[in-house]
């Protein structure tokens, strides 16, 4: 039997990567899944620097970097202990704490642990490029403050947050969702939502309110009239189940989360959510190891040739 993807537990992912050298296999691995190659002259022939995290070429003698471009590059901390945070931080869907982190770990310093949970959070907040496509479900909710009242009395609460969300639609199931949140209800601002979230083209559902009549632009815009709001649940399912989650997450995790940092952690649950089915990828993500390739396999990373 093929060895699994992804690690089922914190013991055997130390196992895989016990040593600096596994790590920077695994690296390697995912830089360059079909071998490295100097960047200057072409060669295939390389050794490795270690202390350095280094790759110098036979032929030219050119070094490059195996960790640039990732959270690891410049660090003065055992990679495996890098390795460790971003797993932890990947598979537990609540957020996870700086003191979690120093207590898993066994740091002497919380600092260490907050810069390090730090960095890698930091890849959970940029912006997802990909945009949706399909037939996609779109609507907005409020976070905060009272639920009733959806685009009722016009006397916001200062509280309340308004959070644009889209979802692929994927038999009965969802695929992949964005959320973002916006200042108001208006046309403008559902288009820009669109534009940066679904590619034009798409077939977009929504329900009957005005402002969305402005997707009949770029898209295949199909409103339903609810009448009831209670019904907008059964109309667009995926898109409001996003929006119980993302609502259960925040009370849950975060206790409640203020406006000032909300962008942030709609963040980190669109990665969260995008990535729940892909846990090794998730993990590349975090530390930086984002590539075009599919994400790298425990069983790629043995198969892969060794340098030199
Ligand atoms: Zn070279």
């Amino acid at each position: 039997m093929a060895p699994p993807d992804f690690p089922r537990g914190l013991a055997e992912f130390q196992a895989w990567f016990a040593s600096d050298e596994a790590c920077r296999h695994y690296l390697m691995a995912c830089r360059w899944p079909e071998g490295f190659r100097c960047p200057a002259c072409g060669d295939a022939g390389s050794y490795l620097l270690s202390a350095r995290n280094l790759l110098q070429c036979r032929a030219c003698r050119r070094q490059t970097s195996i960790t640039a471009g990732t959270v690891l590059d410049r660090t003065r901390l055992p990679l495996p202990l890098w390795f460790a945070a971003a797993y932890l931080v990947t598979t537990h869907t609540p957020g996870f704490s700086a003191l979690q982190l120093q207590r898993q770990l066994g740091l002497a310093r919380y600092e260490t642990a907050w810069t390090m949970l730090h960095k890698l959070r930091r890849a959970m907040v940029r912006p997802e490029r990909d945009r949706l496509s399909g037939t996609v479900e779109l609507d907005e909710t409020y976070v905060g403050g009272v639920e009733e009242g959806r685009r009722g009395g016009r006397q916001r609460d200062s509280k309340k947050v308004i959070v644009a969300g889209a979802v692929e639609v994927r038999g009965h199931g969802s695929g992949r969702i964005r959320l973002m949140v916006v200042p108001d209800l208006s046309a403008a601002t559902f288009t820009r939502f669109a534009e940066a979230a679904i590619t034009p083209g798409t077939t977009v559902l929504t329900d009957g309110w005005p402002s969305f009549r402005g997707l009949s632009g770029s898209y295949q815009h199909r409103p339903t009239v609810i009448g009831d709001p209670k019904n907008a649940a059964k109309q667009l399912p995926r898109v409001h189940r996003a929006f119980a989650n993302l609502k259960t997450w925040l009370l849950g995790t975060h206790h409640g989360v203020g406006a000032k940092h909300l962008p942030h952690y709609v963040d980190e649950f669109v990665f969260r959510f995008n990535r729940r089915r892909t846990p090794m990828a998730a993990f590349q993500s975090l530390l930086g190891l984002t590539t075009r390739h599919a994400p790298t396999t425990y069983q790629m990373l043995y198969a892969a040739e060794p340098t030199g």
